[in-house]
């Protein structure tokens, strides 16, 4: 159990280095796509890697839990926030773009790389253009959608493990399989900071219209108009989880603020008022209704994070 005077004592450190912003007591839910989500103790926000180089041992030597944010679409985040630090990737976001490889910091947005890519006439991205989220997140995930997949653009990643030294990993080792990766296979509590994707040449034009394509795809089917964390479950092997939940009568079921979409039932949306319990406590009753009906087990596929 760590005391408020370890807390002090590594703030003091930590406010030493260069290019970090050190704040304590923030509030998680700003930074979660459900919207939920309570306080964490210490909140750090390098800005350079060169700053996350330097923190890394600093606090897996104070022994106090710490957890990478990104952009927080793949979360379910405690009422009662975070007992720990959170790294947030958010101000981590160069790139370059040299002939059809594209290289950028963990933080920057699926989308904007979506946009660079679409700015240097390179195919390939436009199925991760609608997926929230930053290139690490996606890297954790190996997100994907539309039959595209991070596994299949990725060359190689670059980390920054816990005694703050680079390290990088191929495509075979980085060990990507359906949303999943090495990050959470073996769960080395590494930082991801760097990763180059693989496009091919295509035109301006056929890449925006594939974009708008899947941007309407997405629209028309996904509640993106309310707070999420995307599919709630993972895709069971030979199911498709919305019509699971449509059979299991759960379509629109609500508890507090917390609802299976009517839009779509492999989504829970958070209808203004949610809590992180809401949202747990549904999800629950939809598993135990899926598998009373269809003997199907679901898989949770957002992280969670803080006491449950
Ligand atoms: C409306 C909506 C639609 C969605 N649609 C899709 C979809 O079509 N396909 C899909 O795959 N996903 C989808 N998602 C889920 C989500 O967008 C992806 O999983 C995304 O890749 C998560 O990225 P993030 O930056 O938000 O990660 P976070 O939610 O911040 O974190 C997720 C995990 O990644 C880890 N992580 C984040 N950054 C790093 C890093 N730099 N180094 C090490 N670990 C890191 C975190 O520690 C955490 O364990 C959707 C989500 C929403 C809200």
């Amino acid at each position: 159990m760590k005391t408020l005077s370890d807390i002090n004592s590594l703030t003091n450190k930590l406010k030493k280095i260069n290019y970090l912003q050190v704040e304590k007591n923030k509030s998680l839910a700003e930074f979660a796509s459900f919207k939920v989500g309570g306080p964490a103790d210490l909140f750090l926000t390098p800005e350079k890697v060169s700053a996350l180089k330097e923190l890394m041992p600093l606090i897996v030597n104070s022994n106090i839990p710490y957890f990478i944010l990104g952009k927080g679409s793949n979360l379910i985040i405690s009422d009662k926030g975070y007992r720990g630090i959170i790294i947030y990737t958010g101000s981590l976001n160069h790139y370059q773009v040299e002939a059809r490889q594209i290289t950028a910091e963990c933080g920057l947005e699926l989308k904007e790389i979506a946009d660079l890519a679409y700015k240097n006439s390179l195919g390939g991205f436009e199925f991760a253009a609608g997926i929230p989220g930053s290139l690490g997140g996606a890297l954790y995930m190996n997100a994907g959608a539309y039959g595209g997949e991070m596994k299949d653009v990725i060359v190689k990643a670059q980390f920054i493990n816990q005694r703050g030294k680079l390290i990088e990993l191929n495509k075979s080792e980085l060990k990507l399989e359906y949303r999943t990766s090495i990050l959470q296979k073996e769960d080395p509590d590494w930082a991801a900071v760097n990763v180059t994707i693989e496009l091919k040449r295509s035109e301006k034009k056929l890449i925006k219209a594939k974009m708008d394509e899947l941007h309407n795809k997405r629209w028309s089917k996904q509640p993106m108009e309310l707070p999420s964390a995307g599919s709630i479950f993972k895709r069971p092997p030979g199911h498709y989880t919305g019509p699971l939940i449509e059979k299991a009568k759960m379509k629109g079921f609500q508890i507090g603020g917390a609802q299976v979409s009517t839009k779509h039932a492999g989504f829970i949306v958070n209808k203004g008022n949610a809590t992180a319990e809401d949202i747990v406590n549904l999800i629950e009753k939809v598993k135990a209704e899926v598998y009373k009906i269809s003997g199907v087990q679901l898989e949770v596929e957002p992280r969670f994070l803080g006491e449950f």
